[in-house]
């Protein structure tokens, strides 16, 4: 069976290596040294000053809601992950969907401006697939209209957009360190930020609001563990050569699979990728259907991301007609895209594989 995604597990002996600290200290959590480490080690790498390291890739983008105070209209993309949206009706806020660009499938800033009210105080976009947003026109906006900007970077972890690591961008920058992601640390998150009085109070969101016995403010718990830690630590010195691995496969499959009938999301100028996922795009959904149906015969499960355009969920009408917004072009694409396997240890005959059944499907 290949899926679309496989986790990258690193050599046991070395996470066993990890445990046998552990084991010695007998501290389980709760800002231990592996994590501390691990935080170091990921500001060092990503170039960033603050960051904290979570327990997964939704909580921290409702801490970014909450610690900017943003309590009314959210512009979002519609081309996203459920948690995208989510975390902003979860967090008591409006998402306000605008409408993606149909080369690269981010936010469309034009549709953004359009869609801006009295009541707008955040922009939520998201990396898709680890490609850049807009990020120039974006900030450009924001000033104007004294937004906030928060980048869903889920996709983006060792992408650099004009040579920066493309989560050090916007007010915030999280990024999800899920197992199906580029760097895992089995679950977990990070948030970026810049200022610091946000970095103090994310720092205290994350750990329930208190230190010891002084109470500063409301909390959650997002802490992440040190077996959590030991992963990333582990999983981080090899993120060089699994994005190698991942360029190697991208190549295979841009060399074989039939351009005439397929196309691709372009990539922002500037944009040193992570090869993060493998999406291409039929020119029908009953095309997306046959080629999905010919693989999933032979155990080959790719993945409809991102289905259903978020504006169109069924619940999302609920929460307000701003909610309900139309999105042409991302309820289109999302009915066309398909991303294919995409992992490092992927077989060059599984690829191949791939190629040929989709080619044949048309
Ligand atoms: C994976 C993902 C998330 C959620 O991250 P978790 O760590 O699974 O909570 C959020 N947004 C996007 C775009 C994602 O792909």
């Amino acid at each position: 069976m290949i899926n679309v995604t496989k986790s990258y597990l690193p050599d046991l002996d070395d996470y066993v290596g990890y445990l046998k600290g552990i084991w010695e200290r007998v501290h389980l959590t709760n800002n231990g040294p592996l994590l501390q480490e691990l935080e170091e080690q990921l500001k060092n790498y990503l170039g960033v000053k603050h960051l904290f390291f979570c327990s997964n890739g939704t909580v921290v983008l409702q801490m970014a809601i909450k610690a900017m105070n943003i309590t009314k209209e959210v512009i979002t993309t519609p081309f996203s992950y459920c948690a995208t949206t989510h975390t902003i009706i979860w967090e008591q806020c409006t998402p306000v969907f605008a409408d993606i660009l149909p080369s690269d499938y981010t936010i469309d800033p034009a549709q953004i401006e359009r869609v801006i009210t009295e009541d707008t105080e955040a922009i939520l976009a998201t990396h898709v697939y680890g490609n850049a947003c807009q990020i120039e026109a974006i900030q450009k906006i924001a000033d104007k209209h004294h937004l906030k900007v928060i980048y869903d970077g889920a996709h983006t972890f060792g992408a650099n957009y004009n040579g920066q690591s493309l989560l050090s961008y916007g007010d915030v920058s999280t990024c999800s360190f899920h197992a199906t992601k580029v760097f895992h640390t089995v679950e977990g998150g990070i948030i970026i930020c810049h200022d610091d009085a946000l970095a103090e109070k994310l720092s205290l969101y994350r750990s329930f609001g208190h230190r010891n016995d002084d109470y500063f403010d409301i909390g959650i718990n997002a802490k992440n563990s040190e077996f959590h830690a030991a992963m990333g630590l582990c999983v981080l010195p090899k993120v060089p050569d699994l994005i190698a691995a991942r360029k190697e496969r991208f190549s295979w499959y841009d060399a074989q699979l039939n351009w005439d009938k397929l196309s691709k999301p372009a990539q922002a100028e500037g944009l040193d990728y992570n090869y993060a996922y493998y999406p291409i795009t039929f020119t029908t959904e009953a095309e997306l259907l046959a080629a999905r149906d010919a693989l999933n015969e032979v155990k080959i499960f790719p993945r409809r991301y991102f289905y259903p355009s978020l504006n169109t969920l069924p619940f999302i009408q609920a929460y307000g007609s701003r909610s309900n917004q139309p999105c042409p072009v991302s309820e289109d694409m999302s009915l066309r895209v398909l991303c294919l396997p995409m992992y490092p240890d992927l077989d060059r005959t599984d690829v191949d594989r791939i190629c040929t059944i989709i080619n044949k499907s048309f």
